[in-house]
């Protein structure tokens, strides 16, 4: 149900119908009308100085009808109307507690089309598979400066804290947004950038557009069709939004992390290359221009594009052609992108044939040089050099250069490498561009909010070192979720003299310490084991096996080079093929050396560890958003339990409900306090002092319930947070 309540004004039938939230659920609805003038006409008898609810129910199944009550009560005048949201938009307010419930309240919360339910202050988003009409401007406004529990939640509410906070406390914010592939991770980001730009309205029409394209530029680039996602991110990104000490936004600043570059070279069946490169062919065509970049017959058949998705594929290219635009790129730096593009197609196209001389036999030559012309003229390099880099490496022995050739094998690797490394080399690039260009403010002092969206934890039939690159990253936010939620929680209790009844949790540090601890950790094993020459799969392997005692790692028997984690989300058997040549993801020194020659305008690689990534978030004040799969079906309405139940698990929701319940996630020092919140009760020249007693007078006068006074600090729910700040901006 959703409660909407008017003060003072009589609202007319057509403005109560024009509200957003009406209009989503009972839009088609004819009867509605019909009843809300009644209520109208009831509201007239009683006067002005009233409050009316209307309780409308939002689910419309078929032959039921909508019934509206009123319920009038006097109050003080006020001239807003309000949705008020109902007990069971947070499930912390449940009356029963247990699996089945949860899920029972989300099914049927999905079922009425709200996609989004809290926990405390995480929310939950379930992917609702179809376009809802409940992010436009008019939503933004509803959600401005609202107190949490004034509307239905909403991803926009949980922006509008973190700007909230940031601004009220001068704090970096930071907002992590988890899920599996396809829950809706990007989308939620891009909503959430949409509401802050709104926010921090600047003066500066430019500067916001500029920032509504960062996403789309960066994702043409590093997004791609998956056999789950049509647009699934293939990095993770960290997306810092730059604001004054007042609230304006003054830039944006992005992180990229972890780029599949294997996707450059080869795709799963069923899966694609990144988008960029569908754009720039349909594009390119469009334009005639396929010529001028050299781009082939063979890049033809390679992107099978039929029509329909050719001109679809045109529309994204021209609007990628905007985004650049937009952002300040000038038209040799696009010029330059194309180009690297093409170069990477062509490089792609490099095929090796076996030659063997007298004096060698592992001698691999280009038999067909085009596409090595085409690549070396699009990099401005040397067409010879470039044969010569990928078809032979030094070596270095006593003090003297050797130059030995390389097998077709070997010559493949090469030019494959050299591949993925240029795209990864042009992402970083346009990255740090996009980053100049959105902060020529770098000099003003201001606050951030992060949008973190990483992939989600992944386990499929054959998992390599991506997989664990990717399940590593999640180890590490389900650890600071839990640190967030649990530890700190219980640990601050405990030191603050209260009264904790300790609540259980899956304490997953002994993974994390499993891969990160240095020396004997599995990433410092895998390093080490990547600089000896000779290392194997099986060395790998074994070494793993020696050093890694603990019941998180295992080999299986029956399965070669093969190991096994044991995640928080669940087990996961690794294959180490390519594990070494992926770590090492260095290039044959021969072919830097030509590259760095080359005049093309990518040139610094620039990448951030886990471990930064890690240190960034612990920054900023976290707000939690897990997005949720109802289906694998991408169907619209359809809820599959079982899936959800596996999700809610794998993100501690089942057990954040729980702790949530009882405990207190604000906890201020009692002078910060006293400081902050005297107004309430105090005049402003009083200043008083920040002790115990001033604290429970302001907790008195703030007529809070259910707080607690520590040995230095307040407890206080997270609704309380809310109810003082809103009084003080009432004051
Ligand atoms: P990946 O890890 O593969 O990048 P993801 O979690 O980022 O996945 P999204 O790309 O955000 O997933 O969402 C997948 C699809 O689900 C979107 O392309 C869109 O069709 C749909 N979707 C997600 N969220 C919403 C939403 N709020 N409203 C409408 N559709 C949505
Ligand atoms: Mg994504």
């Amino acid at each position: 149900q959703c409660l909407i309540k008017d003060f003072e004004t009589r609202p007319s039938v057509t403005h109560l119908l024009e509200h957003p939230f009406i209009k989503q659920a009972h839009g088609k609805d004819t009867s509605l009308r019909q009843q809300l003038s009644v209520l109208i006409r009831e509201q007239q008898d009683v006067g002005n100085r009233i409050k009316t609810r209307y309780i409308l129910p939002t689910t419309q199944t078929a032959g039921q009808h909508n019934t509206v009550s009123s319920q009038h009560e006097r109050i003080n005048t006020r001239k807003t109307l309000i949705i008020e949201s109902c007990p069971d938009d947070d499930l912390v307010n449940l009356e029963v507690l247990d699996e089945e419930t949860i899920i029972a309240h989300l099914q049927r919360r999905y079922q009425e089309l709200q996609i989004y339910t809290y926990v405390g202050d995480i929310l939950i988003a379930l992917n609702p598979f179809q376009t809802l009409n409940i992010y436009s401007p008019q939503f933004s406004k509803l959600y401005h400066g609202m107190k949490r529990s004034t509307n239905p939640p909403h991803i926009f509410a949980t922006a509008d804290a973190a700007y909230q906070s940031m601004v009220t406390l001068s704090k970096d914010q930071c907002i992590i947004i988890s899920g599996e592939s396809g829950a809706g991770k990007t989308e939620s980001a891009h909503l959430i950038v949409q509401h802050l730009t709104f926010l921090g309205k600047a003066n500066n029409r430019t500067l916001r557009e500029k920032i509504l394209q960062v996403n789309p530029l960066v994702e043409a680039f590093g997004n791609a069709c998956t056999a789950i996602n049509d647009n699934s991110s293939r990095f993770g990104k960290y997306l810092e939004m730059k604001f004054t000490p007042t609230g304006a936004v003054m830039g944006a600043k992005i992180s990229e992390y972890l780029l599949e570059k294997s996707r450059v070279i080869k795709q799963a069946t069923g899966e694609k290359n990144f988008h960029i490169f569908y754009y720039i062919y349909a594009g390119l065509y469009h334009q005639d221009n396929l010529k001028k970049y050299s781009v082939t017959d063979r890049d033809q058949r390679f992107m099978l594009l039929d029509i329909i998705s050719s001109k679809l594929y045109k529309e994204q290219f021209d609007a990628i052609q905007d985004c650049f635009r937009i952002i300040g790129f000038t038209e040799e730096e696009v010029n330059s992108v194309y180009r690297i593009l093409s170069a990477i197609l062509n490089t792609g196209n490099i095929e090796f044939t076996s030659t063997s001389s007298q004096h060698q036999s592992d001698k691999s030559e280009v038999p067909d040089s085009e596409a090595l012309d085409n690549a070396a003229a699009l990099l401005s390099i040397g067409s010879e050099e470039l044969q010569e880099a990928l078809t032979s490496h030094c070596v270095v022995t006593r003090g003297e250069t050797i130059i030995r050739t390389n097998t077709v094998d070997k010559a493949t690797d090469v030019r494959d490498a050299m591949s993925k490394a240029l795209y990864g080399r042009l992402f970083s690039w346009i990255v740090n561009r996009i980053n100049a260009l959105m902060c020529s403010d770098g000099q003003i002092i201001g606050m951030n909010v992060g949008i973190l969206d990483i992939f989600g934890f992944e386990n499929f039939k054959k998992n390599s070192f991506e997989q664990l690159c990717i399940n590593i990253a999640n180890e590490q936010i389900q650890f600071y979720f839990n640190q967030h939620i649990f530890a700190l929680e219980q640990i601050e209790y405990q030191s603050e003299g209260v009264d904790a009844s300790l609540v259980e949790y899956e304490d997953n540090r002994p993974i994390l310490d499993m891969f990160l601890q240095k020396p004997m950790g599995l990433l410092s094993l895998l390093d080490e084991e990547s600089r000896f020459p000779q290392a194997t799969d099986q060395t790998l392997v074994d070494k793993f096996q020696d050093n890694l005692r603990n019941k998180y790692f295992w080999t299986p028997k029956r399965v070669e080079l093969c190991f096994g984690i044991q995640h928080y989300a669940g087990k996961v058997l690794y294959n180490v093929g390519g594990f070494l040549e992926k770590n090492r993801d260095t290039l044959p020194a021969d072919i830097v050396v030509v590259h760095d020659a080359s005049v093309c305008v990518c040139v610094c690689l620039f990448q951030y560890s886990l471990m930064d990534l890690l240190s960034k978030m612990v920054v900023g004040t976290p707000h939690f958003v897990r997005c949720i799969k109802p289906n694998d079906d991408r169907q619209a309405l359809r809820f599959n339990k079982e899936r959800v139940m596996v999700q809610l698990r794998y993100t501690g929701i089942l057990e954040t409900v729980s702790i949530r319940r009882q405990g207190y996630s604000h906890r201020i020092l009692i002078e910060e306090f006293v400081n902050r919140y005297y107004y309430l009760a105090f005049r402003a020249h009083q200043m008083p002092e920040g002790s115990r007693e001033n604290a429970i007078i302001i907790l008195q006068k703030a007529k809070l319930d259910n707080w607690v006074l520590g040995k230095t600090k307040v407890f206080l729910k997270y609704y309380h947070v809310e109810q003082l700040n809103l009084m003080l901006r009432e004051v």
